[in-house]
């Protein structure tokens, strides 16, 4: 069994992203993301953080706002349309989850399509449907880069994607599909998940339930992508979770939603951590130097 390492992949994608982002700053500026980070939910502080730290590593402009949560929605609306307006901001990112009060899909709605380097824009889920170029959602293209470098093919290969967000599990399934895989989506109401599961040639876990899918949902030989990150903190749950080790070394332990030990028969798996999670941030880097590239040669 083959496990993928998306530390490897990451330092591909960054690698070959570098050159991209000289050319664009040798054109007049560096390409230019912001994130706006709305209230303080302690996830979202480390997601944003280390979005900014990619930027840092790899010479983009970022910049970080951080409006209060009780922010109004107009208040927020107003920093999107400043964002939108600016032109040396090639990429606009706003965190979710944002407090409660405020309208996620109208503060979406009003990012520009050609700066919605999260993908989940309307006019760009369009686009991924369509097969049009545009920024895609980063996990699902992560996952699409993991498979390209290790040279698993998807044409033919039949798919099974466990998960139907909008962030995760639809622009998988699309992405598969475009890659011309056979796919089909499960959820928590698919009353035969494991036969489902269990004749996938391609494998992907996007539930956030740890340790929820077991060898029996894994033909052997599959690829397996566990797409989700739990975290476990509490022994038993760590020892259900094949995790103890790393509970007794931290106090708590990130888990998949694919059980650790229950996949040795796969063909390939990817690590939680240490597998689909590097990925995100590069895709994220991936899209802000294209949208950067797109609007340099306008
Ligand atoms: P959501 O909660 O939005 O979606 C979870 C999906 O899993 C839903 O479609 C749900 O079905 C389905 N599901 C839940 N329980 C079951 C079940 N018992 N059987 C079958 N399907 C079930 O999660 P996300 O898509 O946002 O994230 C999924 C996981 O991926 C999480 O662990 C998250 O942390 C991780 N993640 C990792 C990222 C990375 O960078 N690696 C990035 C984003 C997410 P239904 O629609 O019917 O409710």
């Amino acid at each position: 069994m083959t496990q993928l390492d998306g530390k490897w992949v990451r330092d591909q994608i960054l690698a070959e992203l570098a050159p991209r982002v000289e050319s664009v700053r040798a054109k007049g500026r560096p390409p230019g993301l912001a994130v706006v980070l709305a209230g303080h939910d302690p996830a979202s502080d480390i997601y944003v953080r280390n979005k900014v730290k990619a930027c840092q590593e790899l010479g983009i402009h970022s910049e970080k706002l951080t409006p209060p949560a009780d922010i109004t929605q107009d208040a927020l609306l107003a920093i999107i349309a400043g964002l939108n307006a600016r032109p040396e901001i090639d990429g606009i990112l706003v965190q979710m989850p944002l407090p409660k009060h405020l309208d996620e899909r109208a503060v979406l709605l009003a990012i520009d399509p050609a700066k919605d380097v999260d993908g989940f824009h309307p006019f760009n889920v369009g686009n991924l449907v369509n097969g049009t170029p545009g920024p895609r959602p980063c996990t699902p293209s992560g996952v699409m880069e993991m498979l390209r470098r290790y040279q698993i093919p998807a044409a033919g290969k039949r798919a099974v994607v466990i998960g139907r967000s909008d962030i995760v599990g639809k622009p998988m399934a699309m992405m598969l599909l475009h890659a011309h895989a056979t796919v089909t989506i499960c959820h928590s109401r698919t009353s035969n998940l494991v036969e489902e599961a269990s004749r996938a040639d391609i494998l992907v876990a996007a539930i956030g339930r740890p340790a929820f899918l077991r060898g029996d949902s894994i033909k052997p030989g599959a690829t397996v992508i566990d797409v989700g990150i739990n975290r476990v903190a509490d022994r038993e749950s760590a020892a259900r979770c094949g995790k103890l080790a790393a509970f007794e070394k931290n106090g708590s332990a990130v888990v998949g939603d694919v059980h650790p030990d229950e996949v040795a028969h796969a063909g390939a798996y990817t690590p939680v951590p240490g597998g689909v999670g590097p990925l995100t941030i590069a895709m994220l880097m991936a899209n802000t130097v294209a949208a950067a590239e797109a609007r340099c040669s306008v």
